[in-house]
Order: structure tokens, then sequence, then C-alpha cells
């Protein structure tokens, strides 16, 4: 516990540095983590070598830019136990898998250390907002997520409540009716599928403020949100691979980096979210083209931080797919229920004019020998058979994702519209 006090006192504290104190900073943590995975990551070593770097060649801050690229899609062909280090120490190990919004999911470890300082980062921004420890906060998350409740929830302090993804939408909007949260945390498509529900139901509920997280707030969806609720909106941007990356702040809505624990190496003539993750020792990111794009500026923000931040983060448009009766499917239920499959590279869902849903499946280069299609593609049916109980579904397997109509990756795309009058056929 006073670890995690200090951890979050150390967070304040970074996020303060500036300028030189805070190039220094970062260069020294680089110099330790690339020491580091050099000698005790099969991965990295081959990585360094074969690229011809050392360690020992980083002497100052513009040297940053010479560590090479780990490259996601080469890093997700490589074994797990290649990714990990042979000096981890016997922390409690725990397995993750990543949500991302680009539907490319990866399964790594992190230990228990690393989870609860991540969670420091969220009280942390979460304090900028006026968070009590009494208050209850309510997650749309993915399932699977452990659920016990900690001691200290019985005494009405750190209280969370996790609504599945996987559950039909009406069923998670009657949750959140009933839990009346003080802290509401989803992503946008929730958020504006829910609040046409509330505005439909005459539905009121008054969050002290909302997180979204995992998809990119467009000006006008930041407008909609911000005028139902009547609330500041907290904007979270993470990975699982880095854990919380950046935060705004209430008084300037400036995307914030995590200073602390991660890096984006700006010293790289690129806007490719090219990060460090500080806290993993256990299977290490660092370098590592996270897929993301997004700029990186310099300037005082009004909340009085001077450190480099996120101007601009470019998102991608996911649509929501349509059942017979009106009801709409964010892309997040997608994300969870196909990326549960670890063969599964990148896919689309792609629903056409007459409501028919494809699934499109692209596979791991190093999984398509040994893919036994038909079983994966029965798999994925019957897990999406939960909210797609009367749609015509397809699985196909695909070389290349295409690319949705405004030129971007689209994880969710529909051409369908029900028509009033449609029912479901029982
Ligand atoms: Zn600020």
């Amino acid at each position: 516990m006073i670890e995690l006090l200090k951890y979050y006192r150390k967070i304040g504290k970074i996020q303060k540095m500036r300028g030189d104190n805070l190039e220094k900073w970062h260069f020294n943590k680089m110099k330790t983590m690339v020491t580091y995975t050099y000698e005790n990551v099969e991965y990295y070593h081959k990585l360094y070598e074969d690229a011809g770097f050392h360690p020992s060649v980083l002497k100052k801050p513009e040297d940053l830019e010479k560590i090479p690229v780990a490259d996601k899609d080469d890093y997700r062909c490589v074994p797990l136990e290649k990714r990990v280090s042979s000096a981890k120490k016997a922390r409690k190990i725990i397995r993750l898998s990543t949500s991302g919004s680009s539907g490319k999911p990866l399964t790594l470890l992190s230990d228990t250390a690393e989870l609860a300082k991540q969670r420091v980062k969220w009280f942390y921004a979460m304090g900028k907002y006026g968070y009590s420890p009494f208050d209850l906060i309510v997650h749309i998350f993915r399932s699977g997520t452990s659920q016990s409740e900690p001691i200290w929830s019985k005494f009405g302090i750190f209280r969370r409540e996790i609504i599945s993804v996987l559950e039909p939408p009406q069923k998670i909007f009657k949750k959140v009716r009933e839990f009346n949260p003080d802290i509401l945390v989803a992503n946008r498509s929730f958020f504006l599928m829910m609040i046409d529900e509330f505005l439909k139901q005459g539905v009121n509920i008054r969050p002290k403020f909302i997180i979204n997280i995992g998809e990119v707030l467009y000006p006008k969806d930041y407008e909609k949100i911000v005028s139902y609720f009547g609330v500041p909106i907290l904007n979270i941007y993470s990975s699982v691979e880095c854990g919380n990356i950046a935060y705004t702040c209430p008084e300037g809505n400036r995307l914030h980096l995590h200073h602390e624990s991660i890096f984006i190496n700006y010293f790289r003539d690129t806007e490719k979210v090219i990060i460090t993750n500080y806290e993993n020792y256990v299977c290490p990111f660092v370098n590592y083209d996270l897929g993301d794009i997004a700029k990186i500026s310099f300037g005082d923000c009004c909340c009085g931080l001077s450190s480099p931040y996120i101007s601009k983060i470019s998102g991608k448009d996911n649509d929501f797919i349509y059942l017979k009766d009106g009801t709409r499917i964010w892309y997040q239920f997608f994300n969870v229920v196909v990326k549960s499959f670890d063969e599964v590279n990148q896919f689309k869902i792609v629903q056409h004019r007459d409501g028919s849903i494809d699934v499109l499946v692209k596979l791991f280069e190093c999984a398509k020998p040994s893919a036994d299609r038909e079983a994966l593609a029965n798999g994925i049916k019957q897990k999406l058979a939960i909210n797609l109980k009367h749609e015509q579904v397809s699985v196909r397997f695909v070389d290349e994702i295409p690319l949705g109509p405004s030129g971007k990756l689209q994880s969710v795309e529909s051409s369908f519209r029900p028509k009033r009058g449609d029912e479901i056929e029982a």
C-alpha cells in the first residue's frame, strides 16, 4: 500500500517535469529498458543484433532515435517464451489479451506489481476530476475480467461494478440505470448508443463525470455526450501493452502523457506511436510500434503542465451493426468475441444491405498452416450468437482486410438499416 502511495506521488512529480530534466529522465529509463531487454529477452536481443545496434551507443537523448523499432506484426508471430524475460522475478504472472479498436488481438504477460501501478494511474487521473473513494465506478468492459470483490468494497470504498460487453445492449442499459453510477466508464460508441436509447425512454442519469476509453472522442461526439450528461469527460488513451498512456486534464482538456511509466519516442520523425512501457519487466514493450498515429506537441497547458502531450490522434470510424428489430450492436462486442481466438490477426465485420453479416478474418502468418478453419469459424459464430441469434452470419478467411469507404481501417461497417415494422422471426 505504501509502495502505491509512493507511486501516486511519483506520478505527480514526473508529470511536472519539463525540458532537459524530462529528457534526462526518459533517456535514463530508456537506456535501462534497452539494456535489460538486450540481456534478458531473446526477441529484443535478436532485433538489436540484426540491426547492428548495441545499447552502449546510447550516450545522449538524441541517440534514442537509433533504437530499432519492434514491429507489431513481427512481434505477434514470435512465440510468447521468446518475448518473456529470462530474469523475471517470482511475482504473480498475469496473462492479458489486447482489446484495441483495430481488431488485432495479442496475448502478453504482466505481473501484479505492474497492474497495481496501472490502477494507481487511474486514480491519479480520476483525482483531477474530483474522484472520491466512496464513488461507485461502473465499467462497461470485456468479460473474463476478475470480478472478485475486494475486502474494502464491503465498507463502501473503492466500489467498482463491471458490466460485460457480451450482454445484450438492453440488459446493459438496464444495469446502468439501476447502478446509477458516480462514474461511468465505457467507449464512445457505447455512450452514443446509450444516449439515444435513454433520450427515447426519457431516462436521466447524472454521474459526477464519465470516462471515455478505447475509442477516440471526436469533437461532435464530445458535444453530444457532454450535452446529455452535463458533466466533464475524462478521456483516457490506453493499450493493453502499455496500460494508460495519456489522460485529459479538466482545465485544458489536453491529453497529457503518463511520462512516469511510458515514453513515446518523439525523437523519431514520425507520427507513429513508437512506445516503451517502463513498468513491465516480464514481457517488455520497448520502442514498440503500437499501430496508432498520434501527433506529439510541446507547449504549456492552462492546468500548469509543460511536458509534451498528444495534440491529435487518429481514430477508426467504427459503425454499428443493426439487428432487424432496430437494436444496434457496437464494435466492442465483436472485438471482444473475435479477439478471444488467438489465431486471429485482424478482423472486420461487414453487414450487407440485406442485413446478412460477413466476418472477415485474417490469420497470423504463423497460425495459418495449422489452423482448423472450420472449427475456428464455428467457434466465432457460436460466440457471436449471444447477440446475433437471428442474423445470417458467415465467417470468411482473407489474406488482406479491406479498408472502409473513408480509406481508414474500420472494424465494423454496415450498409443495412432496418425498416420500421420489420419483425424478428422467432
Ligand atoms: Zn492540462
